[in-house]
């Protein structure tokens, strides 16, 4: 018997696990996303003494199964329980056990964790995918690629909507409700401050700050959404000044916080989610996979990923057994 074969879009976690997951169960998988490089928000930049989290700092797991994921990738040495002690508003505090036991940070670039989910699948990355229709998936450059038993979606609602425009029933649900808010990302260098590794903001115009795990006094800082939504218009340099400002008067530091890099994640995290794990148009062999359908969060994502490729695979075995 051939092989099944679907094409996925997206090599974010949520593609990724998907991929993964069906050619572990022998799917001939095309993988394609339109970055150099897979991750999506999992994303980290390179610096000169190694690398720091742009997007998400953290992976959090709040149940099975990808806490069982989360605990192979700590064997593996690539992620780390988040230890040490957390500054909130005024005091610094220690994590309690419970967080301790779900929050982990990466000791690789997260990039390379979703990478490691792909297994045979193929990936094409540069590729990015301007139409999907029933089976087909269609590139910028004009190229089809079809013949596909599943075509599955994993990038974000906004992004999706023109995908699938000639998917009406797929279409419609996302234009219903599919909002995302935007968060600036800064990577700062200052020394001095709370004696902690993770800054949690009670403000207006900064959510977070997470220290790096290269040192040398280099935080990831992320903006809240109130801020984002003001600067979304603005050249990273405007939001950086501001930014750098909001956080010497939070915490009393004096000059010069460097600002090594900027980026503005126009959508950062969904505010709602469809409900279920995936969204399907089953008479086109279409899904929609991803955090704006799952919800927020990079547990929800993976989870989308794997529980639709289980489907896909029990579907298969049911109807070999008919
Ligand atoms: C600043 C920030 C902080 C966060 N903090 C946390 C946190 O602490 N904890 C947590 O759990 N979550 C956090 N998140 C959210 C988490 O990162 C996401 O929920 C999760 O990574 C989403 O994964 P995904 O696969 O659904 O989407 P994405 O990672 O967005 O993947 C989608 C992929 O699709 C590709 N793509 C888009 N359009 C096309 C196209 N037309 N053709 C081809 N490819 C395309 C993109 O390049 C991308 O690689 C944070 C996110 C951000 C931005």
């Amino acid at each position: 018997m051939s092989k099944l074969k679907a094409g996925i879009v997206g090599a974010g976690i949520s593609g990724a696990s998907c991929a993964g997951a069906l050619a572990a169960a022998g799917w001939d998988v095309d993988i394609f996303d339109k970055a150099r490089g897979v991750g999506g928000r999992l994303s980290s930049r390179r610096m000169e003494d190694g690398w720091a989290t742009l997007g998400s700092p953290f992976m959090s797991a709040r149940r099975e199964p990808f806490r069982s994921q989360l605990r192979e990738w700590v064997r593996q040495g690539w992620l780390e329980p988040v230890r040490g002690k957390i500054w909130r508003g005024r005091a610094t505090v220690s994590w309690t056990q419970a967080q301790l036991q779900n929050h982990f940070r990466p000791l690789i670039e997260p990039s390379q964790l979703v990478r490691s989910l792909l297994g045979s699948a193929h990936l094409h990355t540069q590729s990015l995918v301007t139409c999907i229709a029933p089976r087909t998936l269609v590139l910028e450059n004009g190229e089809t690629r079809g013949d596909y038993d599943c075509v599955i979606c994993s990038v974000p609602g906004p992004q999706c909507v023109p995908l699938v425009a000639g998917l009406p029933r797929l279409h419609e649900r996302l234009l219903d409700d599919n909002q995302y808010r935007p968060v600036w990302s800064f990577l700062m260098r200052w020394e001095g401050g709370p004696d902690a590794e993770v800054i949690q903001f009670d403000d207006e115009l900064l959510n977070v700050a997470v220290s790096q795990i290269q040192g040398g006094g280099l935080w990831a800082v992320h903006s809240t959404h109130a801020f984002a939504e003001t600067y979304l218009d603005a050249g990273k340099e405007e939001a950086s000044t501001r930014a750098a400002s909001a956080l010497m008067g939070l915490l009393g530091l004096p000059w010069p916080v460097e600002v090594e890099a900027a980026h503005l994640w126009k959508m950062a995290l969904p505010t709602s989610q469809q409900g279920g794990f995936w969204l399907g148009d089953r008479e086109n062999r279409v899904a929609l996979i991803g955090d704006g359908i799952a919800g927020a969060g990079v547990e929800r994502a993976w989870e989308s990923g794997t529980r639709l490729a289980q489907a896909l695979v029990q579907a298969e075995q049911e109807l070999a057994m008919s």
